[in-house]
């Protein structure tokens, strides 16, 4: 078989020039006799491999030097966890948005850990639209508040960054990590699992002011201490090694691209496409709330689940794959990362052209 358009949510599809340098080093990275899988990381070819990345990073989001860059294990559901145990350093007070399946999970794991509260939460509207908050919506004594800027699952994405009247801002970037412009300084904190939008399965990538470290209770298992890693430049223990070396070949591509800007416009203009076909469509809807679409994952329904089945079987005969929508929403659901090509976008309009001719 030929490659597929992959319209998976992640792990997801990645630049082909990635994966082709990937191919071509695989065995002997830059004449240095082994894989990157094979390097010590403590080695000086493995340490210019997570600079570099770090670097790129930097110059990509525009890091400013207050912020640390830490490369972790345990995807978006270990930070979890870890927002939690390292942020309640004050009253021990959290205020959530809850706008779908990820920060339900991410609040519920909180309240482990301290006093969270949910701010407010679009479930009864089966997470079809974003919470519009502003500072008089939080706690003002509340040691951060906690969003998820694009929601993976519902396909809706945070159209604003809500004034939280100076609360610290930590935010779950997974699913639009470096597909949106973001000011990093509006934030105390950003996470991003790297399988969504950067690189294969296995790398987190945290970004966190260098202040917020250090207040994790003495009690703290040693991996979830963000200070640790902070301090031992994602060291402390082996790191993810090929999947940061992917995720920096990514940003490489980024940047090649025009950087994080020109790929966000790119993005808003594949989706901007398909949301209009699925607009003009007697067939198909769109279930979320317009302004509040994600430009990432494009959810939509025929509104009858044989036919949404059909769909999908049709469409993997064509080559356009991963197009069945989340156990939890059904319908379909295009994810359209970064990597994704015009070609493929323009095929999945095609076919729901056809699609929608063929089943009037
Ligand atoms: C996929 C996803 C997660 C969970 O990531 P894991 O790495 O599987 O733990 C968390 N948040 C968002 C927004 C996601 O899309």
């Amino acid at each position: 078989m030929d490659r597929v358009f992959n319209f998976s949510a992640g792990p997801s599809t990645l630049p082909l020039p990635v994966l082709e340098e990937a191919r071509d080093d695989l065995l002997n990275y830059k004449g240095c006799g082994m894989s990157v899988m094979e390097m010590s990381h403590r080695s000086q070819d493995y340490q210019n491999i997570i600079d570099t990345a770090e670097a790129d990073l930097r110059d990509l989001m525009k890091i400013p030097d207050n912020y640390s860059v830490l490369f972790l294990q345990g995807g978006g559901t270990l930070q979890f966890s870890m927002v939690p145990l390292n942020l309640l350093r004050n009253t021990g007070k959290a205020d959530y948005i809850v706008t779908g399946t990820w920060a339900k999970k991410a609040y519920t794991e909180a309240t482990k850990f301290g006093d969270i509260r949910v701010a407010a939460s679009s479930e009864q509207d089966g997470f079809t639209w974003v919470p519009k908050l502003g500072a008089a919506d939080f706690r003002s004594d509340a040691d951060y508040v906690y969003i998820t800027t694009n929601n993976t699952i519902y396909g809706t994405r945070y159209n604003y960054i809500p004034d939280t009247g100076g609360i610290l801002l930590a935010a779950d970037q997974s699913s639009n990590f470096l597909a949106e412009e973001y000011n990093v300084g509006d934030f105390g904190l950003i996470y991003a699992g790297a399988q969504k939008n950067v690189g294969p399965a296995g790398v987190t990538i945290v970004i966190i002011r260098r202040d917020l470290l250090g207040h994790a209770p003495e009690n703290t298992p040693v991996y979830l201490d963000y200070k640790i890693h902070a301090d031992k430049g994602s060291m402390y223990n082996t790191p993810p090694c090929f999947s940061i070396y992917i995720a920096g070949l990514t940003f490489q591509w980024i940047k090649k691209q025009g950087g994080v800007r020109a790929i966000q416009q790119h993005n808003l203009e594949q989706a901007t496409k398909l949301y209009t076909v699925i607009d003009n469509s007697s067939l198909f809807n769109a279930p979320v709330q317009a302004e509040d679409r994600s430009h990432m994952n494009v959810v939509f329904t025929t509104g009858n689940d044989e036919l949404n089945a059909k769909f999908v079987a049709e469409a993997k005969e064509k080559g356009l794959v991963n197009l069945k929508g989340h156990r939890s929403v059904g319908g379909m659901r295009a994810s359209l990362y970064n990597a994704m090509p015009d070609e493929g976008v323009d095929a999945l309009i095609s076919f729901m052209k056809d699609f929608e001719l063929a089943n009037r």
